[in-house]
């Protein structure tokens, strides 16, 4: 039943939340008219005793606007125009139809004012400042018209001297809504920027929890993420794996001889390379100090060896202005291993660690791995 009811609801509004929002409006106004035509109805038969064709023309304009109205929104039409809810001339329309409604009322048309001021209220989730008092002073100018045609061709029925009263209660309560129509507006803009300012507070905290400030790669929590998800990924669907562990040669002589700004140029210098070198899917990220990881995923250790190759090579090219002096080479030393099926990501870094320090002790400059996984343990990648 429930589910009968929400299908009936996307069919009435749609599915996109804003065109939702503007729909359900309309339909609340829509009601509105609805509803109103047979008071208008009752009103007349009242007066006259009986409803003449000026009523039925007022009752099939006023709904069958409305109707065009959600027909416009409903179909997307709406969407060329500033404003896709055409909420200023769905007010505009309504309260020219309650202006007719007016004269045609008799002496009941009294219970119109209030309905006015609901129409006008409808400007509250959506109008600007000065469309709220273009429309409250449209709504003056069309109503005075009104009353003054009405009191001048049907002085018994619509006595100048009530009219007069009414249209001067009028033109103390239609600028009234329009003025709070406009701190309305103040209010929901000031929402709208905080949002906005939330937004972006938000975006700049996932930087800065994700990023590594000196380098701009993913911190040490990220690379953490990011490797968890990759174990999760092989475990699920069978695959490799390799992670490296960087860490530069004799960087503490670096901050040592030509200061601590200079080892950070060198810092940031080996983060671009290696950014530019690695494949794009290959995540580099800084793990503390001058110690970098790499995690390749979906490599097997033959093909990340190439590539810890090729970032030799590249490294050797490198030369960094530590600000004054000669420029400075920069060298690393690398653990490589691959995942093996089973184990954790400890295990896994661990094993890379020992790598790393293999590496440095054979001489540095250089990358060492393991013999890599037995072959019949991993699912060959298609
Ligand atoms: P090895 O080849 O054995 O790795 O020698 P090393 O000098 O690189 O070794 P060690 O790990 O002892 O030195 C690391 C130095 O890195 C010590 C520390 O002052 C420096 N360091 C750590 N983080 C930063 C940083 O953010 N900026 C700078 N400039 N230096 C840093
Ligand atoms: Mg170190
Ligand atoms: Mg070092």
């Amino acid at each position: 039943m429930r589910h009968a009811f929400r299908r009936l609801g996307d069919l009435w509004l749609g599915t996109a939340p804003a065109q939702r929002l503007r729909l359900r409006q309309t339909t609340l106004a829509m009601a509105l008219m609805a509803l109103c035509a047979p008071v208008l109805h009752y009103f007349v038969l009242i007066a006259h005793g009986e409803r003449n064709g000026l009523l039925w023309l007022w009752t099939g304009l006023s709904v069958g606007g409305m109707v065009l109205f959600y027909a416009c929104i409903r179909s997307g039409h709406s969407c060329r125009f500033a404003d896709p809810s055409l909420t200023a001339v769905q007010i505009a329309f309504a309260i020219t139809s309650a202006a007719f409604g007016y004269a045609l009322a008799g002496p009941l048309r009294g219970a119109v004012f209030p309905v006015l001021t609901l129409i006008l209220m409808f400007g509250m989730f959506q109008l600007r400042a000065r469309s709220a008092y273009a429309l409250s002073f449209f709504g003056l100018g069309l109503f005075g018209a009104v009353m003054a045609t009405m009191a001048l061709r049907h002085p018994d029925r619509y006595p100048p001297a009530v009219e007069l009263g009414h249209f001067l209660m009028l033109a103390c309560m239609l600028p009234a809504v329009a003025v709070l129509t406009a701190r309305m507006s103040v209010i929901r803009q000031r929402l709208a920027r905080q949002r906005e300012e939330l937004a972006r507070a938000l975006a700049q905290l996932q930087v800065i929890a994700t990023r590594d400030e000196l380098t701009g790669l993913p911190n040490r929590r990220q690379m953490q993420a990011l490797m968890d998800q990759e174990l999760l990924r092989a475990q699920r669907h069978p695959h490799a794996f390799c992670i490296a562990v960087i860490d530069l040669d004799h960087f503490k002589r670096i901050n040592d001889d030509h200061g601590h700004a200079a080892g950070d140029a060198v810092l940031r210098a080996f983060a671009q390379t290696g950014q530019a070198t690695l494949r794009a899917t290959d995540v580099l990220a800084r793990w503390g100090g001058e110690e970098f990881l790499v995690l390749l995923p979906e490599t097997r250790l033959a093909l990340a060896r190439a590539g810890m190759q090729r970032l030799h090579e590249r490294l050797a090219e490198l030369r960094v202005d530590p600000g004054a002096g000669a420029p400075l080479g920069v060298s690393a030393s690398v653990g490589l291993t691959e995942h093996r099926p089973g184990e954790t990501l400890d295990q896994t870094l661990a094993r890379a660690d020992r790598l790393l320090y293999q590496a440095k002790t054979e001489g540095r400059g250089r990358t060492c791995s393991d013999a890599g996984p037995a072959e019949d343990r991993i699912v060959r990648l298609a």
